[in-house]
């Protein structure tokens, strides 16, 4: 009780030299609510024990608000150093763009644009009509549209062309992506009717055609993304499946999940189909993400018949799903770049990163391990151990991509301390833990993090035994 006498008065806090130099640099009203959020926390402090005498002290008070304000105006969102090898990381932002979007992404962000406004006929414009031809042209399509991301595609193709009426969906098909995105739900969402037909693992052509009714909309067909099934199962392929609602004229939907636009089936032990396959096959509407295999911005894709699409254009939620100009800049400098699938494959870092070959990432490995130890005090060892990657983003789930890991081992600091010290650190390191060792993963590692990460890892060693 007798320590509350040495907290001071805001009024006097202000006038102390440190803080009128913070005043120099923050504004007025975070200063003081910061001031009285620190000199708070002490009353509350003293109310419960007894403080050492310092903590009162005007240096140790101008030192906790100028680090709580640092906190405070530091940006929340924040580059991460991915070592966990997983390439498509939906809680790391997916995909990096190309280089080849940032000049692309500058333009639409710093000047005004053609977003809406056909320069030739000098009038209104869409801004769907940027990316349609391109999207039509790599995937041979009649009809193209961007909107927000692949579960607003899948909600407005479902509101635009079955709401009122019944869509019939294999109950292999039937998943959860995450996020709370289930399939069942966006259809009662969109007014449709589920109708699910075969089984858990096995659906059979007549099980599509027997469902058949007046009220049928669409066949949908839906990527199992993060989920397989194995093992004694049966399902109607898509170019079945086209078959089949040709005969019962019943237009077919897909949605894809990770939209391929690479063919990856020479580089990868498993490839997804792709959406060219898709649309040869003649799947009358195709949906799938910008940012998971396909490697560009959050987005969701369209393509198909020009009619269907057309209509969804149309629809009254096309409104709210639109995409904003930076999106579109950027989607459009990614899919230029799949004009030359060999330039794709070496320019889309989703791509690259996916199909690096194991002695690529064993020698950038090993020459990521070279330049750590010339930059890193003795007393952190760093060791290889094969393993393997995975492509996540609902994408490939049984795929193990080959590499070589780096294991980090720090005297006195146990894996867990390790991959929590690192993950709070200056710049957030995030790695993986398995089988009781802390393991980095070159495959997501890029090349202007090594640096960063070498000053990451040396800071482990101060104050080691503060876990
Ligand atoms: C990822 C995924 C979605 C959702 O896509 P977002 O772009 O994340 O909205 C929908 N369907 C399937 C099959 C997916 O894999």
């Amino acid at each position: 009780m007798q320590q509350m006498k040495l907290i001071p008065k805001v009024d006097r806090v202000l006038e102390w030299e440190g803080v009128r130099a913070l005043a120099l640099r923050y504004p007025r009203a975070l200063l003081l609510k910061t001031i009285r959020a620190v000199l708070d926390r002490l009353r509350e402090d003293a109310r419960h024990s007894s403080l050492a005498p310092e903590v009162f002290a005007e240096a140790s008070i101008v030192s906790l608000v100028g680090r709580e304000l640092a906190d405070l105006s530091a940006p929340s969102l924040r580059r991460v150093i991915n070592c966990t090898g997983v390439v498509v990381h939906t809680n790391l932002g997916r995909s990096l763009l190309p280089q080849s979007a940032k000049k692309a992404l500058e333009t639409m962000a710093f000047s005004y644009s053609n977003l809406e406004y056909d320069l030739k006929a000098g009038s209104r414009g869409s801004r769907h009509s940027h990316i349609e031809a391109l999207l039509c042209e790599l995937t041979g399509a009649e009809g193209a549209l961007v909107v927000n991301n692949n579960a607003a595609a899948v909600l407005l193709a479902l509101s635009a062309l079955a709401a009122g009426r019944e869509a019939v969906v294999s109950r292999g098909e039937l998943v959860e992506i995450g996020g709370s995105f289930r399939i069942p739900d966006v259809m009662r969402l969109s007014g449709v009717t589920l109708k699910e037909v075969g089984t858990t693992n096995r659906t059979h052509p007549r099980d599509y055609l027997n469902a058949v009714t007046p009220e049928t909309a669409l066949f949908l067909k839906i990527h199992c993304s993060n989920f397989a099934v194995i093992g004694f199962t049966a399902e109607v392929e898509a170019a079945e499946l086209v078959r089949l609602g040709n005969e019962a004229g019943v237009p077919v939907m897909a949605d894809m999940g990770s939209g391929n636009l690479a063919d990856l089936s020479a580089l990868l032990p498993q490839a997804e189909p792709t959406v060219q396959q898709f649309v040869a096959a003649g799947v009358d509407v195709i949906t799938f993400s910008g940012d998971k295999l396909l490697g560009g911005p959050q987005a969701g894709i369209v393509v198909g018949k020009k009619p269907l699409v057309d209509a969804m254009k149309k629809h009254p939620l096309m409104r709210a799903l639109r995409p904003d100009k930076l999106t579109l800049a950027a989607l459009e400098a990614t899919l230029a770049l799949y004009r030359d699938e060999r330039q794709a494959l070496i320019e889309v870092p989703t791509l690259r990163m996916l199909t690096a070959p194991f002695e690529e990432l064993a020698a950038r490995a090993k020459s990521m391990v070279r330049q750590l130890r010339r930059r890193l005090p003795d007393g952190i060892a760093l060791s290889f151990q094969e393993g393997s990657s995975q492509a996540g983003g609902g994408a490939l789930p049984l795929l193990e991509l080959p590499t070589l890991l780096i294991e980090v081992r720090v005297p006195g600091l146990s894996p867990n301390d390790i991959e929590a010290r690192l993950r709070n650190g200056q710049v957030a390191v995030l790695g993986r833990i398995s089988k009781g060792a802390f393991l980095i993963d070159p495959r997501t590692v890029q090349d202007t993090d090594v640096a960063d990460l070498a000053a990451a890892l040396s800071a482990l060693l101060e104050n080691p035994h503060q876990g």
